[in-house]
Order: structure tokens, then C-alpha cells, then sequence
């Protein structure tokens, strides 16, 4: 299918690895040119330079910690204009809900939720003012059904889901579109990290920490960040422009509801 999105630009947020490279694949596989961020420098050029070099598309790399003021001025000052916005960064750590204090929220709702709310204001106006944008927020399965580990994660996605209910509908008249993606679990370094401590933890091997959690998933398996990067690429498209508000989950059946 075309996208119909070739010659677009798009500001990548955390996407030298995982999900957020999955994403940007999918988008210069498109014909999308990019904007790509992570805190490494080494990764994010090797990335760009792979992705420059199998879809023949212009990419800035631009090493910044999103997270922060300085850093999301530095990446804004690369991008300039664009016309879709992928917001990811890393999630909060995982804790018992008891030991939180009110700078671990603060830090929380920085990172995932204030931070994807600051890129949102200083590029949607330009997208409103040209009739046309994406905004795809990377959030979590944790949004539908909570993580208790995860406590700061589920507040502040959920603070951020919050937001994007409200704000995608006042900005859909203006032709730019708004949604939240929800991973599930995914074959990332991340996961990878996860099933080691699981490992160390309960003394197994690290496949049989996957194959645990494996087995949790009504697709008995983990999810690609290709699939995941496909589905944003879609939401991103010329064809997904009645898409407006929505959270959709990519969990392999993870979450189990109706609706
Ligand atoms: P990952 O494989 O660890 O990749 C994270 C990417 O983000 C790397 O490129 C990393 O590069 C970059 N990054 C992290 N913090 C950053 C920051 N402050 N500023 C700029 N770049 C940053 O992680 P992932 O699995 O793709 O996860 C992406 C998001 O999805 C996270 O918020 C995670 O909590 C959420 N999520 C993931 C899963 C899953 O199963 N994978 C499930 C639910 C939710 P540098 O380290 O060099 O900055």
C-alpha cells in the first residue's frame, strides 16, 4: 500500500533503538524524511547512517536527552518544521509505591508526559497552520490494565493519555491527527534486560525467562519493533486521517478485555 506520505518529515523522538526505530524505519520506508534522536551519539549515527543507506532518505541525527529543556530546544532547533511527530523516551524505573516521593513523580510526569506535551505545542501550530499533521504517542499497555511495579509509568502515561483525549479533538478540524500507540511486550533491549534480571532473580536461564512471559501472551510471543514501527507508519498515512484520539494496543492479546 502507499502511504502516501513520500517527502514528508518527521522528528523521531528516542529512536536509536527498539521501538522508536522501528518506527523510523517504517516511516523512510515510506519515503519519509527524518528527524532522529537518542542520548548516544554512536548508536543514533550508526542508525541514521543504515537507514540513510537502504531507503535513500535525508536523516538529521541529533544526540539530546528529549527529556530535558536544553535537550528538546537542540533537537527542535535541528527539525524546524515537520509534518509528523513521533514522541518516545525511555519509561520510569519500577518500585514499590511506598517508596515513591513526590521527585520521583515530578520525573515521571517530566519525561512521559510533559515532555511529549512540550513537542506537541512547539510543532502542532505549524502542522495546523499547513492543514496537515501526525502526532503518534508511544505510551504503554500499562495505559489499559496497570503495571503495579510500574506505578510512575501508569500515572504519567495515563496523565498523558489524558491530555491527547482532549487535545487530538481540537486539533482534528485543522487536518492534523493525534493517537497514542500502547506496546505490549516487545523483543527490545529493554526486554531483553527484563528477562535478564528475571533470570538472576529466580536462578533460570534467560530463555526460560522468555519463554515464561512468552507463554502470558495469547500469541506466545513477543512483538518486532517492524510490526510496531508498520502500525505507526499506517497511523502516520495519508489513509489514517479519520484516526483521531485513539489508543491502540499492539500486545498480541496481552490485555484481556472486550473493549
Ligand atoms: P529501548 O529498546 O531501550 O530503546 C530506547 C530508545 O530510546 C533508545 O534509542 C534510547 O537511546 C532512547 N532514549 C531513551 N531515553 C531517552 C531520552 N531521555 N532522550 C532521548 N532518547 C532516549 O526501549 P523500547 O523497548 O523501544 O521502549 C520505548 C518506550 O516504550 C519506553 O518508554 C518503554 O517504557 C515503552 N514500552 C516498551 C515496551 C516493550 O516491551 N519494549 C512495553 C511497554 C512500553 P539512548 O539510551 O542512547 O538515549
Amino acid at each position: 500500500m502507499d502511504l502516501g506520505i513520500k517527502g514528508k518529515r518527521a522528528l523521531v523522538c528516542a529512536s536509536s533503538k527498539g521501538l522508536g526505530l522501528g518506527c523510523a524505519e517504517a516511516l523512510a520506508e515510506a519515503g519519509v524524511n527524518l528527524v532522529m534522536n537518542a542520548r548516544t551519539d554512536g548508536p543514533l549515527q550508526a542508525a541514521a547512517q543504515d537507514i540513510r543507506d537502504r531507503f535513500g532518505v535525508e536523516v538529521v541525527a541529533v544526540a539530546a536527552d528529549i527529556t530535558s529543556e536544553d535537550g528538546r530546544a537542540k533537537v527542535l532547533e535541528a527539525a524546524g518544521d515537520v509534518d509528523i511527530l513521533v514522541n518516545n523516551a525511555g519509561g520510569p524505573p519500577p518500585g514499590m509505591w511506598t517508596d515513591w516521593e513526590r521527585d520521583d513523580f515530578i520525573a515521571a510526569l517530566d519525561a512521559n508526559m510533559l515532555t511529549p506535551i512540550a513537542l506537541i505545542k512547539a510543532l502542532v501550530p505549524a502542522m495546523m497552520d499547513r492543514g496537515w499533521g501526525r502526532v503518534v504517542n508511544i505510551t504503554s499497555q500499562s495505559v489499559k490494565a496497570p503495571i503495579a511495579v510500574l506505578g510512575l509509568s501508569n500515572s504519567a502515561r495515563a496523565g498523558l493519555t489524558g491530555y491527547v483525549a482532549g487535545t487530538s479533538r481540537q486539533v482534528a478540524p485543522s487536518g492534523v491527527t493525534m493517537n497514542n500507540l500502547l506496546p505490549g511486550i516487545h523483543a527490545t533491549d529493554r526486554a531483553v534486560s527484563l528477562d535478564a534480571g528475571v533470570s538472576k532473580q529466580q536462578g533460570i536461564s534467560p530463555e526460560e525467562a522468555r519463554a515464561a512471559r512468552e507463554a502470558t501472551i495469547p500469541a506466545r510471543r513477543y512483538g518486532t519493533r517492524q510490526e510496531f514501527g508498520a502500525t505507526c507508519a499506517f497511523l502516520c498515512s495519508q489513509h489514517a486521517g479519520f484516526i483521531v484520539g485513539q489508543n491502540i494496543l499492539l500486545d498480541g492479546g496481552g490485555v484481556n478485555s472486550t473493549l
